[in-house]
């Protein structure tokens, strides 16, 4: 029996695709599916397994933005809003519901129409700040730990170590040299059409490593490299209820994709891919691409740079760990491309050395949720470390097997430094790559 039968909702399932949460009523109209209650999301949700507090749980912020708003016509505007933060857009609920419900695309909207400081503060970071985030994450830095914790109460702390995990070089070194690139498998799909690498905010920033890194196999490959002049993907101040501004980047990253004459767009990173992909469909913005051919085309462009490395081989030389753990981002499936590629080169290069968490959890970052709540944030990271400890063992020996962990979103990187163990090593899978 399918998990809607339950509830007797299979009056139109022939003839709708919950996919989007959106179904056609029977005088055709489109509208948006409601949460029913049926609780399949709630073991996934971070916040919840974290807290175990309903009000935090998917089912009760479907209520609260979904089409009833049902819980939102019984609170004031202030819990509304406060409520409204408390979401990581994680995105695990909507792969489990069987309505199709997209509480993060609900939480966006709710978010929209609460603004509170905490979105202009993220607009400034994101959109006007970015030139400074290397000097940013130098003065957090050079700042005692013990003003660190001094400002742990104005929940200022966690947001700190964030932003010292934006620093290159925190205690990774390149060990991993490519041996050998899928150079022909390459040249027999793509040719000479021109390629441009999506850097993403923060391998454009305080992280360039990651881009050069990026550049330097792509020559590998033989690609023909060009350059296009990207913004922010969008994703994150869509997610923070900032609608016009993802759509002013979305419509910035298409005109120069289309300016550079429409070439393959290259990403590292799992949340830029999820943010491009969603560029597509009738969330993506009215007026975005000249027409179906052209939203085709950039769909078919978004590639992950794991994915066209898939074949190649490497050699871990002196200083690799022993063992390599791996944090799955949540949106490592979201995107574009084939699923989670990044974690199955990695597990091709590196063979058992990698390990990983049977069960993926999230890091707790979060984008605004880690402003308005860094105390829920730091539990769910702290869980998450749990997880990798599970896997690797690196609080039974800690001086046999060190906790080093390596994954593929910039969030991901900076909430893992934030909430990392004693002496632990984080960073994204190309910082470990050796120039040859
Ligand atoms: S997006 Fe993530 S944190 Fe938000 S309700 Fe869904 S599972 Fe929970
Ligand atoms: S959000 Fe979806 S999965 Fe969660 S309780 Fe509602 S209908 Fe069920």
């Amino acid at each position: 029996m399918k998990v809607n039968d339950k509830f007797g909702d299979t009056s139109d399932d022939k003839f709708n695709d919950k996919s989007d949460g959106i179904f056609n009523d029977k005088s055709g109209a489109k509208t948006e599916r409601d949460c029913v209650l049926c609780g399949c999301c709630l073991e996934q949700c971070p916040l919840f397994a974290a807290t175990g507090r309903e009000e935090l749980s998917p089912r009760a912020k479907a209520l609260l933005a979904g089409p009833s708003k049902f819980a939102a016509a019984t609170l004031d505007e202030a819990a509304v809003a406060e409520l409204a933060g408390l979401c990581l857009a994680c995105g695990k609920c909507e792969k489990l519901c069987p309505q199709g419900v997209s509480v993060p695309r609900l939480i966006a909207r709710l978010r929209a129409e609460h603004p509170d400081f905490r979105q202009w503060l993220w607009k400034q970071w994101i959109t006007r700040l970015k030139p400074f985030w290397s000097l940013a994450a130098k003065g957090a830095a050079l700042m005692p730990e013990s003003m660190t914790s001094a400002l742990a109460p104005a929940g200022l702390g966690l947001a700190l170590k964030g932003l010292r995990g934006l620093r290159p070089g925190l205690g990774l070194r390149p060990w991993l040299a490519i041996t050998k690139f899928p150079a022909e498998a390459y040249r027999q799909k793509h040719a000479d059409r021109p390629v441009v690498l999506f850097d993403g905010c923060v391998g454009s920033g305080p992280r360039k490593v990651w881009a050069d890194t990026a550049r330097r196999l792509l020559r590998g490959l033989g690609a023909n490299l060009a350059e296009a002049g990207f913004s922010c993907c969008g994703s994150t101040l869509g997610v923070a209820g900032l609608p016009g501004d993802q759509l002013a980047a979305r419509r910035a990253n298409v005109a120069a994709w289309r300016k550079a004459g429409r070439p393959l767009v290259v990403t590292y990173c799992a949340t830029c891919r999820k943010g491009l992909a969603e560029y597509v469909g009738p969330e993506g913005g009215a007026g975005l691409f000249a027409d179906a051919e052209e939203e085709a085309a950039w769909t078919a462009s978004v590639t992950p740079l794991s994915a066209l490395l898939a074949g190649a081989q490497a050699k871990a030389g002196r200083g690799a760990p022993a063992i390599v753990g791996w944090h799955k981002p949540c949106h490592a499936d979201l995107g574009v491309g084939p699923a989670d590629s990044d974690f199955k080169l990695m597990g091709a290069l590196l063979g058992a050395r990698l390990r990983t968490p049977a069960k993926a959890g999230c890091c707790g970052f979060g984008g605004i949720m880690q402003l308005g709540a860094p105390e829920l944030s730091a539990r769910v990271g702290a869980a998450c470390w749990d997880g990798l400890d599970g896997a690797l063992g690196f609080s039974a020996a800690p001086e046999v097997t060190p906790a080093y962990v390596l994954t593929d979103c910039s969030g991901c990187v900076m909430q893992l430094c934030a909430t990392a163990p004693q002496g632990a090593r984080v960073g994204h899978w190309l910082e470990v790559i050796a120039a040859k």
